[in-house]
């Protein structure tokens, strides 16, 4: 490929990168493309989506559409994903004629959970033990040893949707029929000590880097907390955890930024769980906490440009600030929260100005215009001089919103 330099005219239009898809992912890769000197185009249907507001260029067509595919092809020199369910075979479409990075057959790997699994083995990376499911026979020959389990569809599953868990046989074959019997994967339940995940960057020149290991804490399946501080990630796991990482992306010929989630077992053992083509919500401290920020390195792997290893200037924690925080009164043990209304009120406004009163606090939000339960709204950033300043001030950041501490 060749390089696309900032502030450059590309066949006499200034140089643009595009985006398919239009959330949060995708506003913050705009925001470090757009402070790089390059235009934006997103392609996404809905009019209000975060990176459509904030984008030079906003094609509001569905993914698969031929004009939209078009337009966003005249505009763009190269184009990115922010979300791994884009229609692999948009991409394909796209990768004909421009640069796409990661390429359609890696997104493609990354969309199904038996491929990547396939994947997985083949690097030689340690997963869960599991089967597929995609016929009667295939569920009737599922082994013992896999249960408890939890029956994950093989598409389109985030933030714990589509998984059901299951004790046993019958409760498995009436999981598989509430899932109207689409692909699965059967995965053993593992009593898990931790979870992390790794964010590398691979450039078309076959460059790696890496960002340090982070520590998530996942409520009701979605990602609550990360937390990035020196030894939170005992120093050989998290060695173990890089090497498979860039295994996975070596494997994949993979260019552009890939995040691998993994299990920490009780007995101390590293399981793979599973991949994102893409930035991460597990990275997002990286906008305050590092040199460089992951978006920044999408932006690099897109353009051509160089990457050198991101480096951590501080330790951080991550709060994920969810829709629950504006709308659902949470009652904290015996403490009454006293910022928030009783009941919902679509006016209600989180105490942002008391947030930000505490040092090194960092507001995202996303621009989206109303708030539901489990929905991404923002996040929030704690860095600090130590670790133990920065959770100080990460749990009485929880406190004032009403995120139970961790
Ligand atoms: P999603 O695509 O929704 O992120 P995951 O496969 O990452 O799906 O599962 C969501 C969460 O469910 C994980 O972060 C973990 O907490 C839990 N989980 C998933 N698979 C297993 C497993 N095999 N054993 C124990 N817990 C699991
Ligand atoms: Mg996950």
């Amino acid at each position: 490929m060749s390089v696309i330099l900032p502030g450059s005219l590309v066949n006499g239009q200034p140089a643009t990168l595009g985006v398919m898809g239009g959330g949060q992912l995708g506003r913050m890769f705009v925001h470090a493309a757009q402070a790089m000197g390059y235009y934006t185009a997103v392609l996404d249907p809905d009019p209000a989506s975060p990176a459509g507001r904030v984008s030079h260029h906003h094609i509001q067509t569905d993914y698969l559409d031929e004009q939209g595919l078009a337009q966003l092809m005249q505009r763009c020199a190269a184009i990115t994903t922010e979300f791994e369910n884009v229609p692999a075979p948009a991409l394909f479409t796209l990768g004909a004629h421009r640069f796409v990075a990661p390429a359609a057959d890696a997104v493609a790997i990354a969309q199904d959970r038996a491929a990547e699994k396939a994947h997985f083995v083949k690097c030689g990376v340690p997963v869960a033990p599991h089967a597929v499911i995609e016929t009667e026979a295939q569920l009737a020959a599922v082994g013992d040893d896999l249960l408890p389990g939890i029956l994950k569809t093989a598409r389109l599953g985030y933030d714990g949707k589509g998984q059901i868990r299951v004790k046993t046989r019958a409760e498995l074959v009436a999981g598989w029929a509430e899932l109207q019997q689409v692909p699965c994967v059967l995965e053993k339940m593992l009593p898990l000590k931790d979870e992390c995940s790794v964010i590398v960057a691979r450039s078309a020149q076959a460059e790696v880097v890496n960002f340090p290991v982070q520590r998530n804490l996942h409520r009701d399946g979605i990602l609550a907390v990360t937390e990035v501080l020196d030894g939170r990630v005992p120093a050989t796991l998290a060695g173990q955890a890089v090497a498979a990482a860039k295994a996975i992306a070596e494997g994949l010929q993979y260019v552009g930024v890939l995040c691998v989630e993994f299990f920490v077992l009780e007995g101390g053992q590293l399981v793979v769980n599973e991949i994102a083509p893409r930035p991460h919500n597990s990275g997002h401290y990286t906008l305050d906490a590092c040199d460089q920020s992951q978006f920044d390195l999408q932006v690099r792997t897109l353009a051509g440009l160089p990457l050198t290893q991101p480096r951590q200037h501080s330790p951080a924690i991550m709060l994920n600030l969810l829709g629950d925080l504006w709308s659902e009164p949470v009652k904290l043990g015996s403490e009454p929260n006293l910022l928030r209304k009783s009941g919902s009120d679509p006016n209600f406004t989180p105490a942002w100005d008391r947030v930000l009163a505490l040092p090194g606090t960092h507001l995202h939000l996303y621009g989206k215009l109303s708030a539901r339960k489990g929905r991404k709204m923002g996040h929030l950033n704690i860095t600090g001089a130590t670790p133990e300043a920065v959770r100080a001030t990460a749990l009485q950041a929880c406190a004032l919103l009403g995120i139970a501490p961790f």
